[in-house]
């Protein structure tokens, strides 16, 4: 059972599980939250673990491993997407799981927190392949997802697609029509207009929030965006329209420094005519992928992986606002450093929830039948942003504590007063 309680600044090694604890210990002692409700949450609800059994193309069987984590109810159905990657595993599973809880309740949703994935290489299978293992898995999941039970969404490596392909197998299997089983489908199968930017439009919004904290123009702060993916690309593209200068993104095949400024359209369409890949963009001189991170701008936004501001990267980050766009890019390690620099983290529960937040609409428009346009689902999305990063600022405030831990708190005092009202038994 992991009851055991550890310093902020103990070393993590590489469990993402015990990262969250090491924040969440530390946020629940800051705001004085009873020992039961922390065990609770230090304990995912439900864990389900499945083998799926697939026909290849070339006539053999492989068996691949599903996984789901239902961290929590107490605020409403689980919600959480579902990742294809080889490093998918209980700890990695948990620890989104637990995420979602969280950036869920910051983001005042009526939602607990779940995640799923398959182990597997998505890159390396046919579209044949992959549609038989999104149904099997679907199949086997079948009485954990629902509308108004668990909710899953697209999370990397997986996209609209796959999320037709969910909404089929569950049909079949419950035999009707449940659009709201999950959420990131294709428009026009129920999919909600402004889902694709969402997550990127929440990290722009966030990052003016913040910028304006600080009292500094948009129109004359530079940035450096890691991943050119769902996130980053769209992060790009609307701080670029805000006036932020993007001087340095970068993706898995090259990473890429412009100090005049990375011409963003550019960047897309050529990423677009490329297979979602930047090498071969001349728009900057290639730089180490680490050099990013630790590139002389105002903004960085991490927007790729998980651990990739570790210690030795925060002494070398000279950026003042750290906007977190993946989930779990800065080890606990590396916070203790940004925060004796005076470097301002608005942490991923916060910053890339956007993207839940619109997928809430989505879901809330499937329950309707009826559907709104893009301004009105960015309207109400830019409002719950905001409100959202004004309720952690101020606890962070009142708590005299990092943004990061201001977010636990935030969560932890609507999480609390449901485990509280709900009783146990
Ligand atoms: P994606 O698969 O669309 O894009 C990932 C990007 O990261 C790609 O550009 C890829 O090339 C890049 N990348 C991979 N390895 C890299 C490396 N070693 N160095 C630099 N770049 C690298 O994924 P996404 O949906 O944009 O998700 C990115 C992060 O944001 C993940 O942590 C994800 O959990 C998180 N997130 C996504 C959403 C969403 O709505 N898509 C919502 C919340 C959080």
């Amino acid at each position: 059972m992991p009851t055991k309680t550890k310093d902020a600044t103990e070393p993590i090694h590489d469990s993402m599980f015990d990262a969250v604890l090491a924040r969440l210990d530390v946020a629940a002692k800051i705001y004085g939250l009873s020992d039961e409700v922390a065990n609770i949450l230090r304990n995912p609800q439900k864990q389900v673990k499945v083998s799926l059994p697939i026909m290849m193309d070339n006539g053999k069987v492989t068996v691949f491993e599903g996984f789901r984590t239902i961290h929590s109810t107490v605020l409403g159905p689980s919600k959480g997407g579902i990742r294809y990657a080889m490093d998918v595993c209980d700890d990695e599973v948990k620890a989104l799981s637990a995420w979602m809880t969280f950036k869920c309740a910051v983001a005042n949703l009526p939602y607990g927190g779940a995640k799923g994935g398959i182990k597997c290489d998505p890159r390396t299978l046919s579209l044949g392949e992959l549609e038989r293992l999104t149904k099997a898995y679907t199949v086997s999941m079948a009485d954990v997802f629902g509308a108004n039970r668990d909710i899953p969404a697209p999370d990397m490596g997986t996209g609209g697609r796959e999320m037709a392909w969910l909404v089929d197998a569950y049909n079949k299997v419950h035999r009707g029509d449940f659009p709201g089983v999950t959420t990131g489908k294709p428009v026009g199968l129920g999919g909600s207009l402004g889902r694709d930017a969402a997550t990127g439009r929440g990290v722009m919004v966030a990052t003016l929030a913040a910028l304006k904290k600080l009292n500094l123009d948009s129109k004359k702060v530079t940035a450096a965006v890691q991943g050119f993916g769902n996130v980053g690309s769209h992060a790009a593209r609307l701080l670029n329209e805000q006036g932020v200068k993007i001087c340095a993104i970068g993706d898995h095949t090259v990473t890429l420094w412009n100090e005049n400024g990375i011409d963003i359209k550019a960047a897309l369409a050529f990423a677009k005519a490329n297979g979602n890949m930047l090498k071969g963009f001349t728009g900057g001189v290639e730089i180490k992928s680490a050099e990013l991170l630790t590139a002389n701008v105002d903004v960085l936004v991490p927007a790729a992986l998980q651990n990739v501001i570790t210690e030795e990267i925060a002494i070398n980050i000279k950026a003042k606002l750290i906007i977190e766009g993946a989930n779990g890019p800065t080890t606990p390690e590396a916070d203790a450093i940004l925060q004796e620099k005076n470097v301002i983290v608005v942490p991923d529960i916060l910053a890339n929830g956007g993207g839940v937040t619109v997928s809430y609409f989505e879901w809330v428009q499937n329950q309707y039948g009826h559907y709104w346009t893009e301004d009105e689902v960015n309207t109400k999305h830019d409002a719950s942003m905001n409100a959202a990063f004004d309720n952690v600022w101020n606890n962070a405030e009142q708590y005299k504590t990092t943004m990061r831990l201001g977010a636990y708190i935030t969560a932890l005092k609507k999480v609390e007063f449901g485990i509280k009202a709900k009783g146990t038994y």
